[in-house]
């Protein structure tokens, strides 16, 4: 992918939090307090808050998991920061005392889904090539960003890109196979595990459940095709990058439709030739109103995609 400057990626993530010099004021409480939901035998997530990245939650909104193989302990996905993913080790260590972690995969390079891999041994840390090289394309930025939405809770965060490219379509961890689906749309490279004997899957960001989706880097169309094969796997349940459970395929349901919606939407306002304000001022459908953080979503997807849009509906002319 091509480079992104890191002041396009300030932009990206730039949200409604902006009091960077009040960080001190939750200085003294600098807990992020994770607990463990069991969802299936053996299979622990740890929900964040499906808020937007505040002072307050130090950047805990993200789904976390973790799963006990025969051997040791498997994790999906680290958190926003050193400190969540350091509290995640000593969370699994309470829940599994003795049990090793044998593997670490990252999902995505979004900030909220690896800044927390210092909490882990470097030499466990797996993801596709994709992702990594993401991660030293962006990480950079993302990390530098997130000390201004966050304040302290990043302390001694750095980027840390997992050394392990994967690119088989299952492997064997501690006793246990997971099977790999290397898919894209919510990021360039969205890396799906599935645990083979629970048959529990863990989309990453390609799901959301009852929070906004996120498109700082959406490709929309892939994104509907892995939504699409998503839909197609043999599973018990999704864990979605953000919100609760999904027995069924209401996550990727409600995701398609949003990005169905917003891309819709989007389109016809640059072929209306609308200013990027009008189109933010677009209402927002009934069945879309309950989405956690919708508003603050839909306007940052405005920002994203609006420029995309127009680009492939008035191509520039060169004068002959
Ligand atoms: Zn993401």
């Amino acid at each position: 992918m091509t480079s992104v400057s890191r002041r396009t990626l300030l932009k990206l993530f730039a949200g409604a939090s902006t009091c960077a010099v009040c960080g001190n004021v939750h200085a003294n409480r600098l807990s992020y307090d994770l607990a463990a939901t069991e969802i299936a035998s053996g299979t622990w997530a740890v929900h964040g808050k499906t808020e937007y990245f505040t002072l307050e939650n130090g950047g805990n909104i993200v789904n976390v998991a973790f799963v006990e193989v025969p051997d040791g302990v498997v994790v999906i996905d680290t958190g926003p920061s050193k400190r969540y993913g350091e509290a995640l080790a000593a969370l699994i260590e309470k829940t599994l005392p003795g049990k090793p972690v044998l593997r670490v995969y990252n999902t995505h390079h979004h900030p909220d889904h690896f800044l927390g891999n210092q909490g882990f041994d470097r030499a466990v840390l797996a993801t596709s090539q994709g992702v990594i090289d993401n991660i030293a394309a962006e990480g950079d930025g993302f990390t530098d960003n997130m000390y201004r939405l966050v304040g302290d809770w990043m302390r001694g965060t750095s980027s840390v890109a997992p050394g392990k490219a994967l690119e088989a379509a299952s492997e064997d961890i501690g006793g246990r196979r997971f099977s790999l689906s290397y898919l894209n749309g919510h990021t360039s490279a969205d890396l799906v595990i599935r645990d083979d004997e629970t048959g529990v899957v863990f989309t990453g960001d390609l799901a959301f459940l009852n929070r906004a989706p996120t498109t700082p880097h959406a490709d929309i169309q892939a994104w509907q095709t892995s939504l699409a094969q998503l839909d197609q796997m043999d599973r018990e349940l999704f864990l979605p990058g953000h919100g609760k459970i999904d027995k069924s395929n209401e996550s990727l349901q409600q995701t398609s439709d949003y990005l169905d919606w917003l891309s819709s939407t989007i389109k016809q306002a640059a072929s209306r030739g609308y200013t990027m304000n009008e189109a933010m001022s677009t209402a927002i459908p009934a069945r879309f109103a309950s989405l956690d953080v919708v508003d603050q979503e839909y306007q940052r997807s405005v920002v994203h995609l609006y420029l995309q849009m127009e680009d492939e509906l008035m191509p520039i002319i060169e004068p002959k």
